[in-house]
């Protein structure tokens, strides 16, 4: 064929993680990073990162090493997101809320030789340490005024061992595909899959998405005077790429340590937050948290996915004055595929227009090309109605899942990676995404999307979660099964008649296909939520005993 090979030269300059560290470091060098009474500068975090990685090598940690991180949102996680990376080894953002056994077969499967924990979590690890065999270093981080007894052999002490090393380690260079991290998808419509990404994609992803919301308006919406605090975990898709962003562009940074809504709202109010991403629950309980009257919020950019942002919700936050828009993502796709902001034209203040523009998942960031196409891969009409499986194709999406080359080539058919999400685009170019492949319910010949009921069904004054899911039908394969929290006060007045009349009113409206309406409606007082705050569908799929066809 006719391409030309290139040779690397001398004058390739790598996408290193490393070099997102120099423009704050020029601009903004005593700009604040703060954790509880911790309260660094960025210079004082650049040395930190050289001392960390002078201590672990002095350990004996070494590039391509898997070393893995089990910890709270914290300056610590911020500065393991660099220096382990930096090193050239893999940082593993281990997920604190899997089940034991599952921790444990994420914790092998990357083979990960050092494991930073926190104390908190020694519990959870100290049984089930002899069954890990390549963790040779156990790494405590510790809040506590004592450092607490542990049957773990362990290695040392973060805080010690920063001390110990040396700010002046010099980070090498290396090729921009050196792995960077690792981490598990939380297993919400299966077992937990190993994904990894490297330095190139981690840099591209952080340049792409902060060119969309960066020039989203004449203000940006996100710009170098922010106050940055995460409500999405660290431990999940490097909580959607934002430290890194935010580090990038020197802003003032806030973790939060343990997720609680009393201290995410003390921390809005005492360190002036001003921009966060988080799922759909936590804005939910962010806003019902007892005292959240009582904080200002409408300094607040939030961006909101990871599930559909339902518009009653969108509605309470812009009455809080919060700046809230949707964005979809997945842990393979690192995990930006779209994201909504208003034009400043959009920005009328009319609230019933702007909610259902806030709750599109919006536009796919520069560089990436996003298609919603049928079984043989030819694109769907971009009418708003024709749906297809939402596929993609962009420097920073996963190329595969670790040690698992079948669903690595499934994920890859055709070329392009696939969502596993169904979708139909507007005639305005923006997204909408109709369900998972997996929770859709597939009624006869008919597919119901389970968002777009629940959608409905949360429009209903009452209602405050609503969760859809398929169940077998000898007739139909599959029937919706409604399952509904409501407000204490609404309990006595909306039964199943009323939700049912509800939804009948709006496939009368043309808002919903007759078949979405529901045969059977639960009333729960709680939902089960994933470890990142989702409503859990295999759980309750499990609950009520669903038998899915094959
Ligand atoms: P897991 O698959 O383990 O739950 P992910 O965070 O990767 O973890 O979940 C990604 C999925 O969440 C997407 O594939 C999609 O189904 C859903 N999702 C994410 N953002 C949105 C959104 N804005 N609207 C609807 N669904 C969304």
């Amino acid at each position: 064929n006719n391409l030309i090979e290139i040779t690397p030269s001398a004058y390739d300059y790598p996408l290193l993680i490393r070099h997102l560290l120099d423009t704050p470091l020029a601009r903004s060098p005593d700009q604040v990073i703060v954790y509880r009474e911790h309260r660094h500068t960025y210079r004082q975090f650049r040395h930190r990162l050289g001392s960390l990685a002078s201590a672990l090598t002095d350990l004996g940690v070494k590039a391509g090493d898997v070393v893995a991180v089990l910890e709270w949102d914290s300056h610590r996680y911020h500065e393991c997101y660099f220096a382990i990376p930096m090193m050239g080894a893999v940082l593993q953002t281990a997920n604190i809320a899997l089940p034991p056994e599952q921790l444990l077969y994420t914790l092998n499967e990357t083979g990960a030789s050092t494991l930073l924990l926190n104390v908190d979590f020694l519990p959870l690890i100290e049984p089930l340490a002899s069954r890990l065999p390549n963790v040779t270093r156990f790494i405590l981080l510790n809040d506590r005024p004592e450092l607490p007894a542990t049957t773990l052999p362990v290695a040392g002490e973060y805080e010690a061992l920063i001390e110990s090393g040396s700010p002046f380690f010099v980070f090498p260079d290396f090729d921009e595909r050196t792995r960077a991290t690792t981490f598990h998808t939380t297993g919400t419509t299966g077992q937990p899959k190993g994904v990894y990404f490297s330095h190139r994609q981690i840099v591209l992803h952080v340049l792409a998405t902060l060119v969309d919301i960066g020039v989203a308006t004449a203000q940006g919406r996100v710009h170098r005077d922010d106050v940055y605090m995460p409500m999405t975990p660290m431990f999940h898709v490097h909580s959607w790429g934002v430290p890194y962003s935010a580090t990038l562009i020197g802003l003032k940074q806030v973790y939060a340590g343990r997720y609680a809504p009393d201290v995410f709202l003390r921390l809005i109010r005492d360190e002036g937050v001003t921009f966060t991403t988080c799922v759909p629950t936590i804005l939910q309980m962010l806003l019902n948290a007892p005292g959240s009257e009582g904080v200002d919020l409408s300094k607040l950019k939030m961006i909101v996915g990871g599930a559909a942002l339902p518009r009653p919700l969108v509605k309470a936050a812009l009455e809080r004055g919060i700046d809230v828009c949707a964005a979809y993502g997945q842990s393979e796709a690192c995990p930006t595929l779209t994201i909504m902001h208003l034009s400043t034209a959009q920005t009328t203040g009319d609230a019933d227009t702007e909610v259902e523009l806030r709750i599109k998942p919006g536009y796919a960031p520069p560089l990436m090309e996003l298609r919603v196409v049928d079984s043989d891969m030819r694109d769907v009409a971009h009418d708003g109605k024709a749906t297809g499986e939402i596929v993609a194709r962009a420097p920073w999406l996963a190329t595969g899942y670790l040690n698992d080359p079948k669903a690595s080539e499934r994920l890859w058919a055709g070329r392009y990676l696939h969502t596993g999400d169904v979708g139909s685009i507007d005639l305005d170019g923006a997204l909408h995404i109709t369900d998972r492949l997996k929770d859709i319910i597939k009624s006869g010949g008919e597919w119901i999307s389970s968002i777009d009921l629940e959608d409905i069904i949360l429009r209903l004054e009452g209602v405050t979660r609503a969760a859809v899911i398929g169940i077998h039908d000898d007739k139909w394969g599959e029937r919706p099964l409604v399952l509904v929290h409501l407000l204490p006060e609404f309990k006595g007045s909306i039964g199943r008649d009323e939700i049912r009349a509800h939804v009948k009113r709006s496939v009368e409206k043309g808002l919903i296909s007759k078949f979405a309406m529901p045969d059977r409606v639960e009333f729960v007082d709680a939902l089960p939520l994933t470890s990142v705050g989702k409503i859990d569908k295999k759980k309750l799929r499990a609950e009520y005993r669903v038998q899915l066809p094959a």
